[in-house]
């Protein structure tokens, strides 16, 4: 009988089923990864619920593993053998457009489900296209000659090398986007896995004031923000968050905000335009909200707000982020609170969304799906 891989495949919206898929017969030019570490975030949390497609689905897109076969063309194109560790992203380019040359994958139409219905991209693609192990929710992962691999640097675990995807976004949008750098003010609004990897990002960038904010049910998270760097924390349930910016800054309020929030509407935007400083600040947003009823275009062209989008990240942030992991510069590892076996895919995801009792009061920050977990 044919070797099988398990995988746990979304079946419609909050369902997943465990499902064995033959071990696919790879082109020369193609590989296969041994997954050990899926790493799941609010993305999955919203395209559980409310998949944007209707197919089978084996979700998981940050995803890390060691190559367990590798094609002959395979191995000469990306200097990957077997037995090579490695972090994939999920963004699967076309190698042809300009965005991939300049190793902007995420920007690359073919691997953008949102315009491309033939796009691939690791956990947003039917099973049912060809080689099936599109996602890390499975034992394999099937790797073509365009997916964008990275090398993980000896000395980083598995587990951490689970983290390059918020790292690498906190990277990008904090210092690429947004444009932190040398002494610096920075309001990081939440305090999840994105806030606290951008945490991370301005304090190596070198800004000279980080200040995160969150809620009491934060409380955790807030403190492990000050254990990564940050100068301030601010309980918005507790205090105004705005007098206690300007007080923070002597009135004059800061050079950049990055909303790290999910599903707080309107309040961290507002709050961000009114704690950016006087003229030309920057604010990046993640855009969550379908509309802003009232929003203040005036009061931001008055300050000269130049608003931008959080999205994805490019191959360089990939590269600083496993960088930065490998430095040990700090203790990034705090960040990867819960691990799950595949059987438990639904609880992980539900653990994200924070409807389970994450355990231990401390919340989930990054939690992991090891597909091999209990399995000999
Ligand atoms: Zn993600
Ligand atoms: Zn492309």
């Amino acid at each position: 009988m044919a070797e099988q891989v398990l995988a746990a495949v979304r079946t419609a919206p909050g369902t997943t089923e465990l499902r064995e898929f033959p071990m696919p017969d790879i082109p020369d030019d193609g590989a296969l990864l041994k997954v050990e570490v899926a790493g799941i975030c609010g993305t999955d949390v919203k395209m559980y619920g409310k998949p944007p497609f209707p197919d089978p689905v084996i979700m998981g897109h940050e995803n890390v593993g060691v190559i367990a076969r590798a094609g002959r063309t395979f191995t000469a194109r990306k200097g990957l053998a077997e037995g090579d560790r490695v972090f994939v992203e999920h963004y699967v380019g076309c190698f042809r457009c300009a965005w991939c040359h300049q190793g902007e994958y995420r920007h690359c139409e073919a691997t953008d489900w949102r315009t491309n219905p033939d796009a691939r991209r690791y956990g947003y693609t039917s099973a049912e296209k060809p080689y099936h192990l599109w996602g890390g929710f499975a034992q394999y992962l099937y790797v073509p000659w365009n997916a964008v691999t990275h090398r993980v640097p000896d000395g980083v675990s598995p587990e951490l090398a689970g983290l390059v995807t918020p790292l690498s976004n906190g990277i990008e949008w904090a210092l690429v986007t947004a444009g932190v750098g040398y002494a610096g003010t920075v309001l990081i609004q939440g305090p999840g896995q994105q806030g606290l990897s951008q945490v991370v990002a301005c304090k190596q960038a070198g800004a000279a004031l980080v200040v995160v904010t969150g809620t009491t049910r934060d409380a955790a998270r807030l403190e492990l923000a000050k254990q990564l760097g940050a100068d301030h924390v601010i309980d918005v349930s507790q205090e105004d968050p705005l007098t206690r910016v300007r007080e923070l800054t002597g009135g004059r309020g800061v050079d950049v905000v990055l909303d790290c929030t999910a599903g707080a509407g309107t309040a961290p935007v507002l709050l961000g335009i009114d704690a950016l400083k006087r003229r030309e600040g920057t604010m990046v947003v993640q855009g969550e909200l379908a509309a802003f009823p009232d929003f203040p275009l005036k009061k931001l062209t008055e300050k000269a707000i130049s608003l931008k989008s959080a999205r994805g990240h490019s191959y360089r942030s990939c590269e600083l982020a496993l960088e930065q992991l490998a430095s040990g510069r700090f203790p990034l590892e705090r960040l990867a609170t819960h691990t799950f076996g595949l059987a438990e895919t639904d609880r992980a995801i539900r653990t994200v969304a924070g409807e389970l009792d994450a355990g231990g009061g401390a919340g989930a920050v990054h939690v992991s799906l090891l597909p091999w977990a209990g399995t000999a």
